[in-house]
Parts: structure tokens; C-alpha cells; sequence
């Protein structure tokens, strides 16, 4: 895609009823402390494959990498279009400061990215439900299941910021499970500057309300400070 594309968002208590059913926008979750954390509620729209194959959030990751879900996902959430928290764009660029740091790829697994409250994996209240999550497989050519290994790229992790979470090696519980390296940033929720908060936390009947988030990318890459703007 050229300079100046942009993405649908969407404020999920628009969507029909089983979309909303499945996205439970705003409400309240547990995780496994008890604590109570609050759904997303702006989420991208991704109208197909090729869409999602082709917007890049960060030079080395592509929107895609985050929506790669198997059976366990909620059918209706398999289909294009498909739903994923505005956070994701935060999460991608943590990784590709952790991808420079560990000087190689970083490969998401299926079902590491955004899962759904309506997701076979999603238990407890995780961060994977705000978009804020990544389950790393593979690191440049390391299979990333061992102990050392694992401990090794969560030292990095926790160096590079302390917005990032791991969990210790052997989490993961099960027989047949495979250990991999979580990545976490916690309960973010992002609320795209395009779209206005002034609305109800009710499904809208009458009309579809969306926005369209332009992406930055001119910006991001510019070298020379950006020009003055009456509100900064
Ligand atoms: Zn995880």
C-alpha cells in the first residue's frame, strides 16, 4: 500500500449481535488473580486475506502475523471481515524493537496473536484479548521451546523495557504442549485520534459509525522534524 493509507475502525458495540457477542466489547473480565480487567472496544476492520497480507504495522511485521488463528477461534471470527484490537499497532512496534535487539526474525505462532473472548485458549483474561500479546515460536533459525533458550529471549525482553511481560519457561501446562516465549504489554486499549468517544456504550441501530485511522507512515520515516502544528 502507498503513503497515506488508512484502516477502517470500528466501535465494536456497532457490530451486529454476534459479532458483539463474540468481541464482548467493554466488558469486564477476570484473570487468573482475580482481577478485573475491561474488554477492548475499537478494533480494525479487515475486509480480506489480501488486506491483512498487505498492511505492514512495523517494517517487519505485517498485520496478518497477529491474526493467524486455528479451530479454536470462533468460526464467525475466521471470516473476513475479521476483528482485532487498535492495540495490535502498539504490540508490533515492541516487537520490532525486540526483533532489532535479538538481531533476527521474530515468528508469531498460530493463535499467538489477538485471540478472541470467544477463543477455545482464552481462559482467564489475557492481554492476547486486547491485541497486546505474542506467542514467539521461532527467533531467525531457533526453535524457541527449550528452557534456555526461552530464558535467554525473556532476559532481552525485560532489558529492552520494562512495558514488557514473559512468562517463566514451563507455563505452559499439559502433556502435549509446547513451551514458547509470551510477550506481553499488559491491558492496553488504544483509542484511535480519528474516532470520537462522545457515544454510548449501546449498540447504535440506526447507523454504522466508523472512522478511517490514517497511517503515519510518511511521518515515521521522516528524518527532519515534523512541521509545526497549531496543537502541540
Ligand atoms: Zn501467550
Amino acid at each position: 500500500m502507498s503513503d497515506g493509507e488508512s484502516i477502517k475502525v470500528v466501535d465494536a458495540f456497532d457490530l451486529d449481535d454476534e459479532l458483539r457477542g463474540l468481541l464482548k466489547p467493554g466488558e469486564m473480565v477476570r484473570d487468573a488473580q482475580n482481577r478485573r480487567h475491561r474488554l477492548p472496544r475499537y478494533f480494525y476492520e479487515v475486509p480480506s486475506r489480501e488486506v491483512a497480507m498487505s498492511i505492514r504495522l512495523t517494517p517487519h511485521f505485517g498485520l496478518n502475523e497477529f491474526l493467524l488463528v486455528d479451530l479454536r477461534e470462533a468460526p464467525r471470527l475466521q471470516e473476513f471481515p475479521r476483528y482485532i484490537p487498535c492495540a495490535v499497532r502498539v504490540l508490533a512496534f515492541y516487537l520490532e524493537q525486540f526483533r532489532a535487539a535479538a538481531g533476527a526474525s521474530v515468528h508469531v505462532a498460530v493463535n499467538g496473536g489477538y485471540r478472541s473472548p470467544a477463543h477455545k485458549m482464552s481462559h482467564a483474561a489475557s492481554p492476547h484479548m486486547w491485541g497486546t500479546a505474542a506467542d514467539i515460536y521461532r527467533i531467525g533459525g531457533t526453535i524457541v521451546k527449550t528452557q534456555d533458550v526461552i530464558e535467554k529471549y525473556n532476559d532481552l525482553a525485560e532489558q529492552l523495557t520494562d512495558d514488557i511481560s514473559t512468562y517463566p519457561y514451563g507455563h505452559v501446562t499439559g502433556s502435549t504442549a509446547d513451551d514458547h516465549l509470551h510477550l506481553d504489554l499488559g491491558y492496553i486499549t488504544v483509542v484511535p485520534r480519528e474516532i470520537s468517544e462522545d457515544r454510548m456504550e449501546v449498540p447504535q441501530e440506526a447507523r454504522p459509525r466508523f472512522a478511517f485511522e490514517e497511517r503515519r507512515r510518511r511521518d515515521r520515516r521522516a528524518t527532519e522534524p515534523p512541521p509545526a502544528s497549531p496543537e502541540s
